[in-house]
């Protein structure tokens, strides 16, 4: 059965077709630019990748490119062959798992728009667009947020004034819900186990950990009301004070959405550093004598470390840390940082099994008191087995 999986930007459009339940990788994809000038797409077939430029004036013309793609290299003879789309949304209120899209749910999301105004609109678009062009294909919307829904009002709400919560929603979400659940599946799955404490670092771009019990159930995760606090990112700051929000707005004369914007596309290690949001250049910078730079991984690594801590506390001990996403599956050096910032738990990785990107693997050694694993993440995967379990279930 073919699934496709389908992630839908501002400007983007990733797509993964999978055969399943196999989860083979038959064909992926991202179209940029979209709506922009200089648009293109790019695919991987057959373990090799194309680029073409087109013009792609909106996400209908994006889509019309994939659906030609798919059928010029014969990878479906017709779209019936599509039997189910998976699509990531953002944030889904309080939906604690991952359903058929129907015409409820297309009445209801709007309502989450405000939720995350950036990914939730244009989630949709995506929705409507496939809709258009395949409007019998049983659709899916897979949330980021679901699989944190088991936390308890102890770690979802804020100490805000409790109207805000029932008024407005205003509570912790958490994001990367479908990473989170893939790693920790998958380690339980390798383990052979399924009574394990977990605690999840997706560390990439944007990043966030989730202790997870031994039921499987999300105790507490790192992101928040938006996916703004937590770890210090890419370009976002973690957890600061709010007071600091107004003060700026004061002293340099901005606008709340002005400095809303510092927040989210100019701090983390770009604004620490001042060289780049990228952990490579961050390492190269560090490694060259850049002292902000080093400030930044030391902040960073150190960051991680106080989340595992507490996370091992909220959990009253755990038995695996996993590493997963682009800096948790391949910087070593990060790795190695927040291990050293975790002498108090007894934890301990061996340099030479840490030596590795990319690849899922035990670094712990063997007199560490908590396993420590590199799981690579797949959320298209992850769509993609819900969207075949909803489907072969209707
Ligand atoms: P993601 O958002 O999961 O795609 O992760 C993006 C982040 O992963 C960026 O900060 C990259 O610099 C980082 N990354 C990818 N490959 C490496 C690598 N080989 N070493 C260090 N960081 C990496």
């Amino acid at each position: 059965m073919k699934i496709l999986s389908v992630n839908a930007g501002s400007s983007s459009l990733k797509f993964t077709l999978f055969e399943m339940p196999a989860g083979e990788e038959l064909i992926s994809g991202t179209f940029e630019r979209i709506g922009i000038n200089n648009s293109f797409y790019s695919i991987k077939l057959n373990g090799e990748k194309i680029k073409k430029e087109v013009e792609l004036d909106n996400h209908k013309t994006a889509v019309k490119y994939l659906i030609d793609e798919l059928l010029t290299n014969k990878i479906i003879v017709s779209l019936e062959e599509l039997e189910g789309i998976g699509h990531r949304v953002l944030n889904g209120g309080e939906y604690n798992k991952s359903i058929i899209i129907d015409d409820e749910f297309l009445n209801v999301f709007p309502n989450y728009f405000e939720l995350a105004p950036l990914h939730n609109p244009v989630n949709m678009v995506g929705i409507e667009v496939f809709k258009e062009y395949l409007p019998n294909t049983l659709m899916t919307a897979v949330f980021d947020t679901s699989f944190h829904q088991t936390m308890k009002k102890t770690e979802y709400l804020y100490a805000t004034p409790y109207e805000w919560y029932e008024n407005y929603g205003v509570r912790k979400y958490g994001y990367h819900g479908t990473s989170h659940r893939y790693v920790d599946l998958t380690i339980r799955e390798h383990l052979g186990q399924n009574d394990l404490k977990v605690i999840t670092c997706h560390l990439g771009n944007g990043s966030s950990i989730t202790a997870i019990n031994s039921k499987g159930e999300v105790v507490d995760t790192s992101m928040g009301f938006t996916p703004l606090v937590g770890l210090i990112m890419g370009t976002r700051t973690g957890d600061i004070d709010a007071s600091i929000i107004p003060y700026i707005m004061k002293k340099e004369n901005k606008t709340v959405d002005e400095v809303m914007n510092d927040l989210n596309k100019k701090s983390g290690f770009l604004g620490i550093s001042g060289v780049s949001s990228d952990s490579r250049d961050i390492e190269n910078g560090a490694e060259e004598g850049n002292e902000l730079c080093d400030l930044t991984q030391k902040m960073a690594a150190r960051r991680v470390a106080n989340y595992v801590a507490m996370y091992n506390n909220l959990l009253e001990g755990s038995d695996v840390i996993c590493f997963t996403a682009g800096i948790g599956e391949n910087s070593a050096l990060t790795r190695q940082m927040v291990i050293d910032n975790l002498k108090s738990l007894g934890v301990k990785i061996d340099p030479q099994l840490n030596d590795v990107r990319g690849k899922f693997r035990k670094i712990s050694t063997e007199d560490s008191k908590i396993m420590v694993y590199i799981v690579p993440t797949n959320e298209e995967l992850m769509i993609a087995k819900d969207t075949y379990e909803l489907v072969t279930k209707e």
